[in-house]
Parts: structure tokens; C-alpha cells; sequence
């Protein structure tokens, strides 16, 4: 065996599974000062202008002891402002860094902390992404658009999930954390649904389970906001989401709908909406794919499913919803060129995929179920059944 065959091989390779240490519950981050100060002295909170400003009462009484100093990150996770993040690290001497706020905000703390080789806490104040668990950052253009992706070589030290602070966000972003979090199990079954290896195995029965939990919970959760049921399906997008991609590794990796989620980064208008509200889309059009290319009727039955959810809890089902119903035609086509292009993740679908057929699912994500067909070559990558009304999560 080559040497180069050797470092490819499943049996070699590096997971970065979860946080060295997770706090979570209502006020955490009042108590949270030993944990951070055994990271460090000299912190430096990274979060956007906003944020910076709801956190300060939050995060007082845990830093008071600490010489601590702020820096935004301006809007996106961009080169430009990860190099200003690195002058205000060695302005103030930082040796431990708090990244603050949404999942831009979170990724380009950990960014930059990875690149100065210093410790992170991670804060989340929405349950919109999983960023605050991942050891990845996602890199955009100063106008938004989605670059490229960097792998880190460990997840956070430590993070802090106060559910008093999650509570001060919008709905909103937990209904696009519920819609990111969904996306784990339509793409981990495609991507690594046949794996033999018994990691992969856990993250895709994981992701399943998380699937069942969020389709159970989703809808108490969101008419009781810091209730019980409300926290378990924060937990759930925030934190069993992260594990599923960590378990999974570099192999159990996203699909289409990620892939559509950063084509419609390429357009302008489509900043008003949320990472978690383009990913569900794009479960959508991914599963929509599916049955045109594939005549995938489990497919099918899997998005009726989803856009009945959809419309249950808010969801985007069609590019009106995501405020693209103005967009032209050559537009759309740049978004599905950029979906499409080499080395997207959309051409991990067991079949190709070009822009012309993306754009036909792009924009057919609610056509109605086809009438039955009884033709038996029909495969079924995906398990579309529902949720049976008897599974009780186990603790
Ligand atoms: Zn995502």
C-alpha cells in the first residue's frame, strides 16, 4: 500500500468530536468565571456590534476579575476581518478568546483563534446553527458570499450555553436551527448511509433520532419559549446536531442542501434569510432532485412530509418564501452554477447533477406528490416514514 493510500484509509484518521466541556443551563454564564479563567487571563470577546451590547450584563459578573477587551467582527466571517480580529488579539494581549453570538460570529472566533493558536469559549446566543460545537468555520467574501470552508484542528474548549441569553433571540432562529439541524439526516443518509463503520453508523442513527426528536418537539417548543420542551429542542439543534457532524467526521459530510444553501449566498437578496432557513430549502429541492433524476417516490413522500412541518413551524418551502421571488432567471442560473460547480457537495448524490436539472428542483419544491407508480426499480436511499407516534427518545 502506497503511503499516500495509507492516510486515506478509514482506519486512519482525525475526529474532532465535541467541546472539551459543555455548561448549559438558565444564568450559566454568571458562574461560568473559573472555567474561563482556568483557559486564560486575558480575554477578548469576539461577537458583532449588537452583541456585544446584550452580552456585556450576561457576561459581567463572570469577567470582572479578568482585564477583558472587545472586538467585532464586522458583518461576515471574510479575510478582512479575521486579519483586523488578529491586530485587536495582539493589541490587547489576548491569551484566551470568547467568540460571542450567531454562527458568522462564532466561526470567525474560532477561526481566529485557531490561527493565533489560543483557547475558545464559544457563547451562542441563538440556537440558529451548531457553530458554537464544530471545530469548522465557513470563510465568505466581504459581500457575503460563501468561499470555502476550513477544518480546525479541535472543537471548542469550552462552551457555554445559557438558555436565559437564547431566550432574548427571535423565534425565528430557532425555527432555522430546527431547519439546519433536519438537514443532518437527509444528507448524512445519502452521503454515508451505506458506511460499514461503526462511527458513521452512530452519527446516521443519531441523526435519524434527531430528525424524530425535532419533528416531535418542534411545534411545543415554539409555543412555550423557555420551557422544558423549548430547551430540549435548543439542546437538540445546538448541541446533538454538533455531535452528529463531529461523530461523522471529514466523511459524513453535507449534500445538496448545503450546496443549494451556498449557491443562493451568491445572491444578494438572499442576506435577509437565515443559514438554517436556506438549508431547509434545500432539503427540498435535494429531495426534490431525487425524485426527478431518480424517480425516488420515497422521496417524494419524504417531502410532503417536510413541507407539511415546513408550514407548520415557518419553514421556507419555495424561493418566494426566501424573498427570491423577484430573481431572474440568469440569476438563478449563477446560484445553481455555483451549487453545481466542481467539488461541490451536491455531487455526493449517487447520481449527477447539472444546473439546468438543479434549477428545475429549485424552483418545483411544492409540485404535488406524483400519482403511485408501481414500478418496483424505484431505490430508496432515504427513510421517509414518519414518525411512529409511539418512539419515546431514551434519556
Ligand atoms: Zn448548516
Amino acid at each position: 500500500m502506497k503511503a499516500d493510500q495509507a492516510i486515506a484509509s478509514p482506519m486512519s484518521f482525525t475526529l474532532t468530536i465535541a467541546p472539551a466541556q459543555v455548561m448549559r443551563g438558565a444564568g450559566i454564564l454568571a458562574q461560568a468565571g473559573s472555567a474561563i479563567a482556568r483557559l486564560g487571563q486575558r480575554p477578548l470577546v469576539i461577537g458583532g456590534d449588537h452583541t456585544l451590547a446584550v452580552i456585556q450584563p450576561f457576561l459581567q459578573p463572570a469577567l470582572e476579575s479578568l482585564p477583558t477587551a472587545q472586538a467585532s467582527y464586522g458583518v461576515d466571517c471574510s479575510e478582512a476581518g479575521l486579519a483586523s480580529l488578529r491586530d485587536a488579539i495582539a493589541q490587547h494581549q489576548a491569551d484566551v478568546i470568547i467568540g460571542v453570538g450567531g454562527g458568522k460570529a462564532l466561526d470567525a472566533a474560532k477561526l481566529v483563534a485557531y490561527q493565533s493558536q489560543l483557547p475558545i469559549v464559544t457563547i451562542p446566543t441563538s440556537a440558529a446553527t451548531c457553530a458554537a460545537w464544530t471545530a469548522l468555520s465557513n470563510v465568505y467574501s466581504d459581500e457575503g458570499a460563501f468561499l470555502y470552508d476550513v477544518g480546525l484542528v479541535r472543537c471548542p474548549d469550552l462552551l457555554l450555553l445559557d438558555y436565559d441569553l437564547i431566550q432574548t433571540a427571535s423565534q425565528r432562529t430557532l425555527v432555522a436551527g430546527i431547519g439546519d439541524a433536519l438537514a443532518k439526516w437527509y444528507e448524512a443518509s445519502v452521503s454515508s448511509g451505506h458506511s460499514e463503520q461503526t462511527l458513521m453508523i452512530a452519527a446516521v442513527q443519531q441523526a435519524r433520532v434527531l430528525r424524530d426528536l425535532l419533528l416531535q418537539k418542534a411545534i411545543a417548543a415554539l409555543q412555550a419559549p423557555g420551557g422544558e420542551v423549548w430547551r430540549e429542542v435548543v439542546d437538540a439543534s445546538v448541541l446533538m446536531a454538533g455531535m452528529i457532524g463531529g461523530l461523522g467526521g471529514a466523511q459524513c459530510r453535507t449534500v445538496a442542501a448545503h450546496a443549494v444553501h451556498n449557491g443562493l449566498t451568491h445572491l444578494l437578496q438572499s442576506h435577509g434569510t437565515l443559514h438554517g432557513e436556506k438549508v431547509a430549502y434545500g432539503i427540498l429541492v435535494q429531495l426534490r432532485l431525487e425524485e426527478m433524476v431518480q424517480g425516488n417516490l420515497l422521496a417524494s413522500t419524504a417531502r410532503q412530509q417536510l413541507l407539511k412541518f415546513y408550514g407548520e413551524i415557518g419553514l421556507p418551502q419555495t424561493l418566494q418564501d426566501l424573498g427570491l421571488d423577484q430573481v431572474t432567471l440568469a440569476e438563478l442560473r449563477r446560484s445553481a452554477e455555483v451549487a453545481c460547480q466542481a467539488g461541490s457537495d451536491i455531487h455526493r448524490l449517487p447520481f449527477e447533477v447539472t444546473p439546468e436539472q438543479l434549477m428545475a428542483a429549485m424552483v418545483s419544491t411544492t409540485a404535488p406528490i406524483p400519482p403511485r407508480s408501481l414500478d418496483s426499480r424505484t431505490i430508496a436511499p432515504l427513510d421517509p416514514s414518519p414518525v411512529p407516534s409511539s418512539y419515546t427518545p431514551k434519556n
